[in-house]
């Protein structure tokens, strides 16, 4: 294992807590694309080794390192709060989702294979194995920076392959003590690089290598469009899971509390800054003003400041830009005719000086063409659009160009099922937020939220593997028919 480069330091940058600048946790090196070259020649020497051991023995590596992770759970989540920004209790949630996904993993050593099927032709064996592909680029963002590393590399390395690992150059931090975990745990050498750089060089790198078999990307549509084609120009695999656009569907016979409290939780956990996160609520206008009144009293009560603080309901955003961003969506919303009901500005003052904070915000009287209900904003803004009918619903949540995740608070059975049949994504909660997601389970999206396959569970692990056809003839002699 290695981590950020020594070598060609041609940039450094200032690693800084969001919830107050003046907390500068490391200076980073970035890293340069000849160091991607190096780093791949690295994994190239390490991946014949590994490729080589057994399944369940790199599968007990993962164990380990889960068994690891839970011992420094609380020193991780410290971390990761002050890198990303998120409050201590779902920085404990991130790294502990990460240690399921190590354990189920490590499970996966054992298990991962093809199949057997019965051949047309007499004494023949017909299977399939499932093998690694090589050396696999994973290219991952902050927002989840323990557990997206962890979703991606877990499956790669179970698979047998070697991994460079290029976390997002905002919070390379966290991703660097996931590989001390793993090197701790046993992890021989060079089998996972990390690269820390910007996406523009090391990432590009990456993409555009030959002997990069595979690239499973997450992050934005408009960066990971340009990945998926230039990987896909070289023809080798591509998986990139994206941003998301999800709506709660409110129906007048659901329980209001409920729904309230779980929309507050989808658009205001993680300060909004989850792909999952709820950014609209499309609410059956007979339930709408009770509903609103409840989710504005959810959001006026949520204590803003710095994660690392008892009592804190959401942290900063992650830097100064993405603050930008909200900011000039929550101005885009008001020229729109959207109604600001709550929130709306950047928290300054008051501890909040050298940190950046907005308010959780609630817009009402939105309309589904607008920019506010259309585009990821990725900060904890939330756009309500009243409706008259299920179907109307279920037009308003499917006519956004993404589709990750979306949920439905209702009573009727056949309500629900309509939803669920209907509703144009690839996760679907009920009567639940639109959040979250487990090892067990495929997680990702279609339309411009994911292309490529799915990611956690045996689908995750199927990515970083090649399956090959075997047809083992025992007769021993000519064969006197064909199947072909
Ligand atoms: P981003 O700007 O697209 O960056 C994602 C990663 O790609 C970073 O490591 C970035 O590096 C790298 N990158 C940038 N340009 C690149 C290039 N030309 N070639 C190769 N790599 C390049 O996204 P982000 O702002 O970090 O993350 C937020 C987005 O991720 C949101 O849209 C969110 O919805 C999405 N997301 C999706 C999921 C999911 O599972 N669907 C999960 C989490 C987040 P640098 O930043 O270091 O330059």
């Amino acid at each position: 294992m290695s981590t950020i480069p020594d070598a060609s330091r041609t940039r450094v940058v200032l690693d800084t807590n969001p919830a107050d600048t003046r907390d500068v946790l490391a200076e980073v090196n970035l890293g340069t694309a000849a160091d991607v070259a190096r780093a791949i020649e690295r994994a190239e020497r390490a991946y014949p080794a590994w490729r080589d051991t057994p399944a369940p023995q790199r599968g007990r590596i993962l164990a380990r390192a889960a068994e690891i992770t839970r011992r420094r759970v609380d020193e991780l989540a410290r971390l990761l709060t002050r890198e990303e920004g998120k409050t201590l209790s779902e920085a404990r949630g991130e790294i502990l989702r990460g240690v399921n996904l190590l354990e189920w993993y490590a499970g996966e050593g054992f298990r991962m294979g093809g199949k057997t099927r019965p051949s047309e032709m007499p004494t023949t064996l017909l299977l399939s194995l499932r093998q690694p592909l090589g050396v696999v680029a994973i290219i991952t963002p902050w927002n989840f920076p323990w557990a997206e590393p962890v979703w991606k590399v877990a499956p790669a390395l179970v698979a047998g392959n070697a991994v460079i690992l290029k976390p997002a150059s905002l919070t390379p931090l966290v991703a660097q003590r996931f590989a001390e975990v793993l090197a701790e745990a046993g992890l021989p050498e060079g089998v996972l690089i990390l690269v820390v750089g910007s996406g523009a060089e090391v990432g590009d790198a990456l993409v555009t290598d030959p002997r990069i078999r595979a690239v499973s990307f997450t992050g934005s549509c408009e960066i990971g469009g340009e990945v998926y084609a230039r990987a896909a120009r070289r023809l080798a695999k591509v998986t990139c899971e994206m941003g998301g656009k999800n709506a709660v569907v409110v129906m007048p016979d659901a329980d209001l509390d409920l729904a309230a409290a779980g929309i507050a939780q989808g658009a205001f956990g993680s300060t909004g800054q989850r792909c999952t996160a709820t950014s609209l609520c499309v609410v059956h206008r007979e339930a709408a003003r009770p509903l609103v009144d409840r989710v504005v009293d959810r959001a006026r009560a949520i204590r803003v400041g710095s994660g690392l603080e008892e009592g804190t309901g959401m942290g900063p955003v992650v830097d100064a830009r993405q603050l930008e961003t909200i900011l000039r969506y929550i101005e885009l919303g008001r020229q729109e005719g959207a109604r600001l009901v709550t929130g709306g500005r950047r928290l300054e003052g008051d501890g909040y000086d050298h940190g950046f904070f907005v308010e959780p915000t609630v817009f009402v009287d939105v309309g589904p063409a607008h920019r506010i209900a259309q585009e990821e904003i990725f900060g904890p803004v939330l756009s309500v659009i009243e409706v008259g009918s299920l179907e109307e619903a279920l037009r308003v949540t499917n006519g956004v160009r993404y589709g990750l995740s979306a949920s439905i608070y209702a009573g009727d059975a056949n309500t629900i099922m309509r939803f669920v049949d209907a509703v144009e994504v690839g996760m679907v909660h009920v009567n639940s937020p639109t959040v979250g997601g487990e090892a067990q389970i495929p997680f990702g999206g279609i339309k411009w939220s994911g292309v490529g396959g799915r990611e956690m569970a045996e689908e995750g692990l199927e990515f970083f593997t090649e399956l090959k056809s075997v047809f083992f003839d025992y007769t021993g002699r000519p064969r006197t028919t064909n199947i072909y």
